[in-house]
């Protein structure tokens, strides 16, 4: 089996070079190379042979572009990645004033099944590694290239795609440490957030790791009973353990945490919810991301309307927390996650059923 370099740091590629009888600064020239993006055959400083050589025994670049969809609204991309077992994961890519987020994914599907989720319909396929999530980002730069913005780059990072980063937690802390190499991608963990559904033990782990990266908690619900109806991970760690966990996090890193709650009608979106969210939250560091959920015909669940979106906001801030309406980017190329792999599955199952 290949080895994948796309994960490893300059000192363990320079480990790596040396016990391939290589000279060990062969290591950081191909750390650079990768981080921007370059496969073997773009090597320009390595002799012919040896890029030949290390095609038959490695791997630089584990994720391609299968396909793109653009917003003609708001110039939005959505990539469906192929990782080189043949599965894909989706990608993000939005476009602020301040420069670019992607949106990766951690893992092929997701084991979470929260109802609402179009990621986790069918459970989870595999983990990503630490290179293939770096591969997302490197692929969403060398569109941008190729799309004639040699200029733009991602500049910001949010792991809220498929998966439950926290469930694939030695890879994902270590895509994070990758990420603010000098010498590669080089980006700010500041602009990284990370979304979890709640894993509790590991919130608390993570905030132990020194990473000053945003965290995203997927609350959903005021308390146990409604979350338990869209979070079977609530069955694991109730909402107060959440919170304090939020808290820890909030204490050890400085930073404010973040609610993610997805408004369902009917189950979590009453003006009395928004009340008891308010008096839960009260003495904690945070802010609240409403988002207008996106129907999932396979599970029957609807979204609310713009009305009842503001009643539930205005009653948050009525009571003090600072609560904001996830702006929608995308809504044309069906930016939520886990649709475009979904189609591209029934889809690619269509195709098969056609060819029995
Ligand atoms: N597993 C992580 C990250 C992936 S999901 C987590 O649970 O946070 C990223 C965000 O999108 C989460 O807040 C998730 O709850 C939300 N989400 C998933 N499906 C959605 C839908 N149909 N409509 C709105 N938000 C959704």
């Amino acid at each position: 089996m290949k080895t994948e370099l796309t994960g490893m740091n300059p000192a363990e590629l320079t480990d790596w070079c040396k016990d391939q009888g290589l000279p060990g600064f062969r290591g950081k020239q191909i750390f650079q190379w990768i981080h921007r993006g370059v496969d073997f055959d773009g090597m320009s400083n390595l002799p012919a042979s040896l890029r030949e050589n290390l095609k038959e025994e490695a791997i630089a670049q584990p994720v391609s572009i299968r396909t793109t969809r653009v917003s003609a609204l708001d110039g939005t991309v959505k990539f469906l990645f192929a990782l080189l077992d043949g599965n894909c994961v989706e990608g993000v890519l939005m476009r602020y004033h301040h420069g670019c987020t992607l949106c990766i994914s951690t893992q092929v599907g997701c084991r979470m099944g929260c109802a609402f989720c179009a990621s986790t319909l069918e459970g989870c396929v595999r983990n990503l590694t630490a290179g293939e999530m770096l591969g997302e980002i490197l692929c969403a730069n060398r569109f941008l290239v190729e799309s004639g913005e040699p200029d733009t780059k991602v500049h910001n990072v949010v792991l809220m795609g498929s998966g439950e980063p926290l469930d694939n937690y030695d890879e994902t802390v270590r895509f994070l440490r990758l990420l603010r190499e000098p010498e590669g991608v080089n980006l700010s963990l500041r602009g990284v957030s990370l979304s979890t559904c709640g894993l509790v033990d590991r919130m608390n782990r993570f905030a132990e790791e020194g990473l000053p990266v945003t965290l995203s908690v997927s609350l959903h619900a005021p308390n146990d009973g409604i979350r338990k109806k869209l979070m079977p991970v609530a069955n694991r760690w109730p909402i107060d353990q959440v919170l304090a966990a939020s808290r820890n996090y909030v204490e050890k890193t400085g930073r404010r945490v973040i609610f993610e709650y997805a408004l369902v009608d009917g189950v979590n979106a009453d003006p009395a919810q928004a009340v008891e969210l308010a008096s839960r939250l009260r003495h904690l560091q945070c802010h609240v991301n409403l988002i207008p959920l996106n129907d999932v015909p396979e599970r029957g669940l609807k979204g609310v309307s713009e009305a009842q979106v503001k009643r539930f906001l205005d009653t948050l801030t009525e009571h003090r927390i600072s609560a904001t309406r996830r702006r929608e980017m995308g809504d044309d190329i069906e930016g939520a996650c886990g649709q475009l792999r979904r189609r591209e599955i029934n889809r690619t199952s269509e195709t098969e059923d056609h060819d029995d």
